[in-house]
C-alpha cells in the first residue's frame, strides 16, 4: 500500500528579525517545514519551486530525509524570499518583505509518478493554485490544505472554491474568524465546515488545537515548553505531522486524525525550540517517541469517572 504524501508549497529563504538575534538565508518554506516534520512517519513528495541560488546539497538533504524532490522545479532567478520581525513575547510577528522572484509564476506541475499519492497537503499558496493541485491527482483518500488572511480577503471566489474540493482545512483562529465573519469559534467552523471541509483544524498557538468533524469536537494542547526560540513555521510542521502520520496508517478515520493530533502538536513543539527548521534536522526518533510519551502522559487523567457519583 502506497503510504505517500504529496506536499505543495514553498520553498524559501527567510530572513528572521528575533528577539535572541537576526538570522539571515535561513531555509525555510512551508513546504520545507512541513516535509521535514511529514518526514518522521511517510515517504514525501514534495512539489514546489527554487532559482538558482538554492544549493543542490539542500534538496540532497531533504532527500536523504525520504523527501522525494522530483517535484521541485529549478526556475532561472532567485528563490522566493521572506523577511520577519517578531515581538519580543514571540506572540505577533510582522511581515517586513516578501520577494516572491521565482514563485511568482509558479504553476504546479505534478510529476507522472506523484499522481497517485493517496494523500495531499496542499500548502498556503494562491487558492487558484491550490485547486490546479486537485485537478492533477486523481483520487487522494484525504486532501487538507492551508490558506491565509490575505487570500481570504483578496481571493474568496477562489478559496470558495478551495472549500467545496478539500476534505480537512488546517488555519489558525484568526484566519478561521476572518473566514467565516464570525468570532465565536465554534460558530465559525460550524459555518466553514458548511462551505466544504467536513473537517477542520483550527491552530491556537500556544493553546493547542480543535478539531471539528462529524464525529465532534476534540482538543489537543500545545505541549509546554520552557524555551522558545522561533515560531516560524510551527503551524507547517503541524499540518506536516499530522498528515504524515495518516499517510502512514493508510486509514483516513476519525479515530486516527485524533492520534495524529499527538504528533502534529509534537512536532510543531520541536520546530519553535531552535531558530527556523534547525531541530527539525536535529531531531531523532527518540527524542520523538520520548515527547510522544510525554505528551501523552500530560493528558492522561486515569480513565476514572469524571462526575461524582
Ligand atoms: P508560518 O510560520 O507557518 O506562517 O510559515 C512560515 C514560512 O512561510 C516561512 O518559511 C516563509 O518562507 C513562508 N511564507 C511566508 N509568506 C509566504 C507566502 N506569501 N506564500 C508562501 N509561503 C510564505
Amino acid at each position: 500500500m502506497d503510504t505517500s504524501l504529496l506536499i505543495v508549497g514553498s520553498l524559501a529563504f527567510d530572513d528572521l528579525e528575533m528577539p535572541s538575534g537576526t538570522y539571515v538565508d535561513v531555509v525555510g518554506g512551508a513546504a520545507t517545514y512541513a516535509a521535514l516534520s511529514a518526514s518522521f512517519y511517510s515517504p514525501v513528495r514534495i512539489v514546489g519551486v527554487v532559482g538558482d541560488d538554492f544549493a543542490e546539497a539542500t534538496l540532497e538533504d531533504l532527500r536523504r530525509r525520504g523527501i522525494d524532490t522530483e517535484g521541485v522545479e529549478h526556475a532561472p532567478g532567485k528563490t522566493f524570499r521572506w523577511r520577519g520581525r517578531y515581538a519580543d513575547d514571540l506572540m505577533s510577528r510582522t511581515t517586513l518583505d516578501t520577494q516572491l522572484n521565482v514563485f511568482a509564476d509558479f504553476q504546479p506541475k505534478i510529476p507522472v509518478s506523484y499522481r497517485d499519492t493517496p494523500f495531499v497537503l496542499l500548502g498556503n499558496i494562491h487558492p487558484a493554485l491550490q485547486v490546479s493541485v486537485l485537478d492533477q491527482v486523481p483520487k487522494p483518500m484525504l486532501v487538507a490544505a492551508d490558506t491565509m488572511n490575505f487570500w481570504i480577503h483578496g481571493e474568496p471566489k477562489a478559496v470558495g472554491e478551495l472549500l467545496s474540493r478539500i476534505d480537512l482545512l488546517v488555519i489558525n483562529d484568526e484566519e478561521a474568524r476572518d473566514l467565516s465573519g464570525m468570532q465565536n469559534l465554534v460558530k465559525a467552523a460550524a459555518d466553514i465546515r458548511r462551505r466544504g471541509p467536513s473537517r477542520l483544524i483550527i491552530k491556537r498557538g500556544e493553546y493547542g488545537a480543535v478539531l471539528f468533524d462529524e464525529a465532534g469536537i476534540f482538543f489537543i494542547p500545545a505541549y509546554p515548553l520552557e524555551t522558545v526560540l522561533d515560531p516560524t513555521g510551527a503551524g507547517d510542521c503541524f499540518a506536516g505531522g499530522l498528515m504524515g502520520y495518516v499517510a502512514r496508517t493508510g486509514d483516513a478515520s476519525e479515530s486516527t486524525l485524533r492520534r495524529a493530533m499527538f504528533f502534529a502538536s509534537t512536532m510543531g513543539s520541536f520546530c519553535v525550540e531552535d531558530i527556523g527548521p534547525r531541530r527539525l534536522w536535529s531531531l531523532t526518533r527518540d527524542e520523538l517517541s520520548a515527547r510522544i510519551e510525554a505528551f501523552r502522559e500530560m493528558v492522561d487523567y486515569g480513565g476514572g469517572l469524571l462526575v461524582p457519583e
